[in-house]
């Protein structure tokens, strides 16, 4: 089959579904927490929009096939997270943070550990919320780093049939509930052997809301994504069965790694979503103001230079993210590369082409009576998170080219190769 970004009927319903959704109920979003005064309150204030994303069923859409969902892949969360991102980030976040939260029990969970802990996440009622927890205070970029370096410093040890897990984590999306309490499921990144590397010393462990032991301590003021939850909390000797350990023990650093794939090429989608939210008004503030003079601002070359290149910008970077997405699908050779080019390359250009667009529109653009203002504070974020692009850089890209074996065209053959798979 040739290269082909042709939706199936699903994927155009789901595309119209989710368009129609994000501008009915979504748009509330803005308008519900914008005069809130602290973030909780904003956070708290989501919930409704959450509510009614979960009943009509896009928290399903987004868990996929092979334990209970109807996410048939990540081209299709791409389709659905770009429609709702352009609209509104935070309820956005908040629903694709649980994803997150629920991927290193998919990816690595049994069957049974699915059944015990997915339905209320299938259910289609409620607001139920799942974070995965890796940050910590003092950084986690050298997560995987040898001793005299501290690692990950959240420990779990076992007594009898149970982990005790001690330690504290910060800026995880929703991570402390809806009420301080704690999410419906953290997926913990901790500690469960000092003595030996990180590589086989790690592990993912899954942790109910406990009855007593999650204590909420901070939330972030955030710059952007400002109705989003990013708590610091401390897990005081919270105690899980044993049975609750993700993967295999001491697998969790690999286990992350495979869990935050699809996130990298997601986030791309989230970088062309802003933009496209921002070069919609743009151009329309561009074909409407003269700005005191005899025509429309749209007919100076620059202004429609300007426009150009920031639409440019956001064909290439949908193209980029759909194909790692599809190349993730098809775990063909060169995805998880293509995945973080992605990444890197959504989240940067968002921030370029917002600040361009901010000058087509010039200085009313400053002001948050327009959009783009908001729009660059919620860009902000896309290089700073889900790794870093520092870190996505350093680990990811650099190790891979690092490696002996590296092969460069695998992004090239290994996609054609996967796409004569039937
Ligand atoms: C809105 C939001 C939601 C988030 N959601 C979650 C979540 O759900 N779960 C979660 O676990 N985390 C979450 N985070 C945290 C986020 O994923 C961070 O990107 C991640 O923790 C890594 O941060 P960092 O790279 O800045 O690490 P830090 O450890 O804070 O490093 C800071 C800086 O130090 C430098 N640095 C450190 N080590 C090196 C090195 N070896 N080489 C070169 N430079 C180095 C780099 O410049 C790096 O940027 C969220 C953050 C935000 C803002």
């Amino acid at each position: 089959m040739p290269i082909d970004f042709t939706l199936n009927d699903n994927q155009q319903r789901l595309r119209r579904e989710a368009r129609q959704f994000a501008k009915d109920v979504l748009s509330g979003v803005p308008v519900a927490t914008r005069d809130l005064p602290s973030p909780i309150e904003r956070f708290v204030a989501t919930r409704p929009f959450y509510e009614r994303l979960v009943a009509e069923g896009f928290l399903r859409k987004c868990i996929p096939v092979s334990v209970g969902g109807d996410c048939a892949g990540l081209v299709d969360l791409a389709i659905l997270a770009e429609e709702f991102y352009t609209v509104d980030v935070n309820v956005s976040l908040t629903m694709l943070s649980t994803v997150l939260g629920l991927a290193p029990l998919v990816v690595g969970g049994k069957p049974e550990q699915h059944q015990r802990f997915l339905p209320p996440f299938l259910a289609a009622k409620g607001a139920p919320l799942a974070a995965f927890a890796s940050t910590e205070p003092g950084g986690s970029a050298n997560a995987g780093s040898l001793p005299p370096g501290e690692g990950v410093r959240t420990t779990a040890r076992r007594f009898g049939d149970s982990w005790v897990i001690s330690g504290r984590k910060q800026w995880i999306s929703a991570a402390t509930g809806w009420n301080g309490q704690g999410a419906d499921l953290l997926t913990v990144v901790c500690r469960t052997d000092a003595n030996v590397e990180p590589s086989r010393g790690i592990s993912i462990i899954a942790v109910p809301r406990p009855d007593s032991g999650l204590i909420f301590e901070h939330a972030f003021d955030m710059l952007g994504h400002r109705a989003h939850l990013t708590p610091r909390f401390r897990l005081d000797a919270v105690q899980v069965p044993a049975g609750n350990l993700l993967g295999q023990e001491g697998g969790g650093l690999q286990l992350a790694a495979e869990s935050f794939a699809g996130s990298g090429a997601l986030v791309g989608i989230f970088g062309v979503a802003l933009m496209r939210a921002a070069f919609q008004f743009a151009l329309s503030f561009a074909k409407s103001e003269k700005r005191g003079g005899i025509q429309q601002i749209i007919q100076h070359q620059a202004v429609g230079y300007a426009l150009a290149d920031a639409k440019t910008t956001i064909e290439a970077a949908r193209v980029l993210s759909w194909h790692a997405c599809r190349a993730l699908d098809t775990a063909a050779p060169g995805a998880l590369e293509l995945a973080i080019h992605s990444k890197v390359f959504g989240s940067e250009a968002a921030v370029r082409v917002i600040t361009n667009l901010m000058q087509v529109v010039g200085v009313d653009s400053y002001g948050h009576e327009l959009p783009l203002a908001g729009l660059l504070q919620d860009a902000m974020l896309l290089p700073l998170f889900a790794g870093g692009n520092i870190g996505v850089r350093r680990r990811q890209l650099h190790a891979l080219m690092l490696d002996p074996a590296y092969d460069d065209l695998a992004t090239l053959d290994g996609i054609c190769l996967a796409e004569t798979v039937p």
